[in-house]
């Protein structure tokens, strides 16, 4: 075995089939969709079939918006701060409520907008590592709140929030929600009849689309205002040139991960399971969050008596890739990959390393994963008992 990739929640590999929906959009029918000649105007109605794939693969409904950006990120920043510009020129102090386990593309842009002059609020996860729906009920000023905006699934944890009873919570008090779907979509359902989120965001290399582009789901009558002016693209909530081949991508990877759920629930589950079990047969180690909470990918697991950068350099010369928490931010190595777990209250002298799987991970590659993991830990902690006794 060559190398074994679970470190799907940082990024997946591009279905095949995802390639050559895009391919003809690079070299062939590569006009500007807002052109009026042949080039631009054949290209429209594969813009048309996209969106139909993406409006179809959450259930929103015809008079909802899907706007096509460049990742979720950039959808988390629009939402809280169109929200916040909006309070602002209503000459409204904004006060918005969010949690303690977001990505950093939503809780760096509430930190920004506090040094702004914005009131945030903080919700904290309970002991299973959920917000709990009571404390946003009480979190909620009808008259002064904002916006709340609460991450659908951990990226770390994988564990799922009860965001059903975060939009009814929002519609009885008249507040808008918005959902950060990322790791949510492709492993469980998203349906936005069922969900009463004003917004969701999604980016489509996390569910075998290409990286660089993604979308934002408005609810009709939920309004936005952009963060990108200069172009009447996107009904003008968000100028610049469409990225064709990508927003076909992103349509035909959607189809196909929503196609495979069951797959997800099943399958990719009972791997995920096997390499869990496995990993808990090791001494000192617990998995944070009880598995019938999180996606059916995801297992984040403390080790204790391991250290992280060792161990994720023993797991990768071994070819198995797994990530000590965000990858998103490990490009520095100082982020805090436990800072999920530690909100739970996980024991934090403990390495969080996180495992997380595709619907293109095999039951070979799990096994191979497995042996991996039991020598890595064999070694280092065998590593670390011989430093201890010299200090002794
Ligand atoms: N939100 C969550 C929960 C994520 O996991 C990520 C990426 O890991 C993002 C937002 C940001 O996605 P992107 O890098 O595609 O903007």
């Amino acid at each position: 075995m060559e190398r074994v990739y679970l470190d799907n929640n940082a990024t997946t590999l591009v279905d095949p089939l995802v390639k050559d929906a895009m391919d003809p959009f690079f070299t062939k029918m590569y006009g500007n969709p807002n052109s009026l000649h042949s080039f631009g105007t054949e290209v429209h109605p594969y813009m048309g079939i996209a969106l139909d794939r993406l409006y179809s693969g959450i259930n929103a409904d015809d008079d909802d918006d899907i706007i096509i950006n460049s990742c979720a990120t950039e959808g988390n920043n629009t939402v809280i701060k169109s929200l916040y510009f909006e309070s602002v020129l209503n000459n409204k102090k904004p006060q918005m409520i969010t949690s303690s386990i977001e990505h950093p593309a939503v809780s760096e842009t509430m930190e920004f907008l506090e040094r702004l002059g914005a009131e945030i609020k903080i919700l904290p996860v309970n002991s299973e590592g959920i917000i709990d729906p009571d404390e946003l009920r009480k979190a909620i000023d009808p008259d002064r709140t904002t916006l709340v905006s609460i991450i659908w699934a951990n990226n770390e944890t994988g564990l799922i929030n009860p965001v059903k009873e975060y939009g009814e919570i929002c519609r009885e008090n008249g507040v808008k929600l918005h959902l950060d779907a990322v790791q949510a979509i492709g492993k469980i359902p998203v349906d936005m009849k069922d969900v009463l989120a004003d917004y969701i965001t999604f980016s489509a290399h996390k569910f075998h689309g290409p990286k660089g582009i993604g979308a934002l789901y408005v609810r009709k009558g939920s309004g936005i205002v952009p963060l990108l002016h200069g172009g009447e693209q996107m009904a003008g909530l968000r100028a610049g040139t469409v990225n064709v081949p990508y927003m076909v991508g992103m349509g035909q990877a959607l189809d196909l991960a929503v196609k495979n759920l069951d797959f997800e629930a099943t399958e990719v589950r009972r791997l995920r399971d096997k390499l869990e079990d496995a990993i808990l047969e090791i001494d000192d180690v617990e998995v944070i969050g009880r598995r019938e909470l999180r996606t059916p990918n995801t297992i984040l697991a403390s080790f204790k008596g391991m250290e992280g950068e060792a161990f994720l350099w023993d797991l990768n010369q071994n070819g198995v890739a797994a990530s000590t928490g965000s990858a998103c931010s490990s490009e520095s190595l100082e982020s805090n990959p436990t800072f999920v777990a530690m909100n739970i209250g996980a024991d934090l002298a403990h390495t969080g390393m996180r495992f997380s799987l595709s619907r293109y991970t095999t039951e070979d590659e799990i096994d191979y994963a497995i042996d991996v993991i039991r020598n890595a830990v064999k070694r280092i902690r065998g590593i670390s008992s011989t430093k201890n006794k010299e200090y002794i």
